[in-house]
């Protein structure tokens, strides 16, 4: 099986965050939730980088398979709902 470990974000429950929002590189997904939780400057001066949000989502590794291992066609597309990958030359989802 030909594949490659992309990143996608949970929570601290272990649940898929962010619709299963795939990242190519570990430190993208960090940006992401950067992003998403941007630092706060108050108006009195002080600030909150909402660091609580931050440390409730982990960034996991996600092998997605880039070669189908029955036809060995590349035309795999990753489904994020169901975290499989599925084949459109053979029909047939990967973790079969
Ligand atoms: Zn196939």
């Amino acid at each position: 099986m030909k594949a490659k470990i992309k990143y996608y974000i949970t929570d601290d429950f272990g649940n898929t965050c962010f619709k299963g929002k795939i990242f190519e590189d570990y430190e993208d997904a960090w940006e992401y939730l950067y992003l998403k939780f941007p630092v706060i400057y108050n108006d009195d001066g002080t600030q909150d980088d909402q660091e609580e949000e931050l440390n409730s989502y982990w960034v996991e590794e996600l092998t997605i398979t880039t070669e189908c291992d029955y036809c060995k066609s590349t035309e795999v597309t990753y489904n994020q709902l169901i975290m499989d990958s599925y084949c459109s030359d053979c029909g047939r989802w990967q973790e079969d």
